[in-house]
């Protein structure tokens, strides 16, 4: 099965139109999305009402879908995202409220997991190092794993000398982390982030994960910045926001 694997779209309609539109003319057949639909962006209830309509959709929530939903404290935040979410709070409706309240935090399928963090801290945990890789391992049952959070193309995989690789993930880079003959072998991929991309890239980054074939590639897709960023600043979320969609960081 083709899935469309994406995550941290944070309130970026333009951006997840691209991504979409990717995804529509590749024929996906599911789609995987690895939390923060909403938070620093100024389209939280549209991307919602898009990403609610997507069939065959397996979702977790992210630190910031909580943090909009009242279960996480905002104190925690930088002042920027604190701003935003206590925007987006005002600006989602209640359709969207109570799709955001019914998301679990830890997606266990027959075919792989899916966390926005890592397994043992869903919420806040960013998986970056080959140490927290190792030390996430045991708390996954089926590979691969499929998390966000980072907003950074990356993959952990194993090699055949039995050590644990990071690798940042390139556009259209081809990445058979778990083919056979080793069968389940622990293995995750970060699709990077839709809608705010923080690896000096200004596009959308996004993937396609091919369960048969066991195949995961990044795709990455220009939009138009400029008008998520007049929507940024009309309706008065801080401009450092705006700014950073720009320079992808
Ligand atoms: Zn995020």
């Amino acid at each position: 099965m083709l899935y469309g694997v994406f995550s941290d779209v944070h309130g970026n309609l333009e951006a997840l139109g691209a991504v979409l539109d990717f995804y529509s003319a590749s024929r996906v057949e599911g789609y995987i999305c690895c939390g923060d639909v909403v938070g620093y962006g100024p389209d939280p209830d549209e991307c919602l009402g898009l990403i609610r309509a997507l069939e065959n959709l397996h979702i977790v929530c992210g630190n910031h879908d909580l943090a909009v939903i009242d279960r996480i404290d905002v104190e925690w935040f930088n002042p920027y995202a604190r701003a935003a979410t206590l925007w987006t709070r005002a600006a989602l409706g209640e359709e969207s409220r109570r799709f955001l309240e019914n998301l679990t935090a830890r997606l266990e399928h027959q075919d792989f997991s899916v966390v926005h963090g890592s397994p043992r801290r869903p919420a806040d945990e960013y998986l970056l190092s080959v140490a927290q890789f190792r030390n996430n391992m045991s708390l996954v049952k089926t590979w691969p794993l499929f998390c966000g959070h980072s907003h950074m193309p990356l993959c952990f995989q194993c090699t055949t000398a039995g050590q644990v690789e990071a690798l940042f993930l390139e556009e259209h880079q081809t990445i058979t982390g778990d083919v056979a003959p080793y069968g389940n072998v622990p293995v995750a991929y970060n699709p990077g982030s839709v809608g705010q991309p923080r690896d000096h890239d200004q596009r959308a980054s996004c993937a396609l994960w091919d369960s048969e074939a066991r195949t995961f590639q990044v795709f990455r897709f220009a939009y138009d910045v400029a008008a998520t960023q007049a929507k940024i600043r009309a309706n008065g979320l801080p401009e450092y926001l705006a700014l950073r969609l720009a320079s992808g960081q």
